[in-house]
């Protein structure tokens, strides 16, 4: 296929598969402007679909590092509330709506930046839009997220290569990792109607514990939420409609007990903290809270992730994908959570999505605590599994079962 087929699936996928718009809804798509031509498939895509109307917030990476570096911090943090409104305003206005976000970004957007700034502006603005945030984390409303290449993010992953070539070795990337070759929307429906079976096997399982062992020392328990769900490829929206929040996605996961947590990880890939690298790093849980860690290389910036609030010392998210997952295969760092984290097993410091557990959508946070569930303004994924990871289940029941083995599904 060419590379414009190719873009025109990858458009119908993110739109038809992905957030499977619904005659009459509304699309707000959120994009980089690098991903003009992307933007006008999907919005095409949408209409044929049925969509109401299409509604774009663009965004220019370049011009966000301008401001972030010539900007007060005082002026960073007065977010105004006109940006959550500019959303708001349709996502609670008559009939129903989708979030599309196409991402795309230089993982050293803001190197050289004091970091202070960096956390503090988008602490603010976090907060700011929390509102906003809550439809998608909560999956209120049908979202998805896909990802298109900037240049420097493709310099960083194929150091080796032209700007150019590097640009079109990471959509080709992309494209493979994401199903897109042939009928991308049909491979989406048969990937997820597979995917389901085995989400539904492991709920079947009643599982209340995880526990977790490596060779490179990694031995961690960890209990899980009361009424945890298992969670993989599609969730549904309040209206009751099927969609897939990433593409691509090869794990299944739930949520931890935020109190339930106990032992030794090491991480097994490197952690993008805003831009810069966390790698080699240790966790050490005692009943949920991280009571020590070390790191080879970025222990100043894992000490200012967890120190971020009372929840980012705890998980919220705890996520099996097996080495044999076509990103792992890749064996390339993409420097982006969306791939990365479907490279291997992970848990996720910070908030839990309410989803994982039963009625959980409905809850108010303290309910959510109360069953386990963690809350923080972050939620930061830290790749765990190895290439020979074995993780044995403690059932409610009281009987274990093996789930993974070398790093792979064991049944
Ligand atoms: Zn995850
Ligand atoms: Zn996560």
């Amino acid at each position: 296929m060419t590379k414009e087929e190719l873009l025109y699936q990858y458009g119908q996928m993110a739109v038809k598969a992905g957030v499977n718009i619904q005659k009459g809804q509304t699309l707000i798509i959120n994009a980089p402007i690098s991903a003009r031509q992307l933007v006008r498939n999907c919005a095409l895509a949408a209409y044929e679909a049925g969509a109401r109307e299409v509604v774009v917030h663009y965004s220019d990476e370049q011009l966000s590092r301008i401001k972030m570096e010539k900007t007060d911090i005082e002026v960073l943090c007065d977010v105004k509330d006109w940006i959550q409104n500019s959303y708001l305003e349709y996502i609670k206005g008559e009939g129903s709506r989708a979030i599309l976000s196409i991402t795309g970004s230089d993982p050293q957007l803001y190197k050289g930046i004091d970091r202070e700034k960096i956390n503090r502006a988008s602490a603010a603005k976090m907060k700011a839009m929390a509102e906003y945030r809550d439809y998608t984390m909560a999956s209120r409303i049908q979202w998805c997220i896909v990802a298109v290449p900037t240049e420097n993010w493709a310099k960083k992953v194929f150091p080796d290569l032209e700007r150019d070539r590097a640009v079109e070795k990471l959509w080709q990337t992309i494209f493979d990792v994401s199903r897109v070759e042939g009928d991308a929307v049909k491979n989406w429906k048969e990937y997820a109607r597979q995917r389901r079976v085995r989400r539904d096997k492991v709920n079947a399982m009643k599982l209340k514990e995880l526990h977790f062992t490596s060779s490179n020392g990694t031995d961690l328990y960890i209990g899980l939420a009361d009424d945890r769900l298992w969670g993989g490829v599609s969730e549904y929206s309040e209206a009751g409609v099927e969609f897939i929040p990433n593409m691509p996605t090869e794990e299944l996961f739930t949520a931890p007990h935020k109190d339930r947590v106990n032992g030794v990880v090491h991480s097994t890939k490197p952690y993008v903290y805003n831009g810069d690298l966390i790698e080699d790093f240790t966790l050490v849980f005692k009943d949920g809270v991280v009571v020590d860690y070390d790191a080879k290389k970025g222990k100043e910036l894992l000490k200012q992730l967890l120190e971020t609030d009372e929840g980012a010392k705890r998980i919220g998210e705890v996520a099996l994908v097996p080495a044999s997952s076509p990103i792992n295969q890749k064996n390339i760092l993409f420097y982006n959570t969306l791939f990365d984290e479907n490279a291997s097993c992970h848990i996720a410091l910070g908030q839990g999505y309410p989803g994982t557990v039963v009625g959980g959508e409905k809850m108010s946070v303290r309910k959510l605590l109360e069953k386990g569930v963690n809350d923080s303004i972050v939620h930061e994924d830290i790749m765990i599994g190895a290439r020979d990871t074995d993780i044995v289940g403690l059932c409610e029941d009281g009987s274990t079962v093996q789930l993974f083995k070398n790093g792979q599904w064991a049944f």
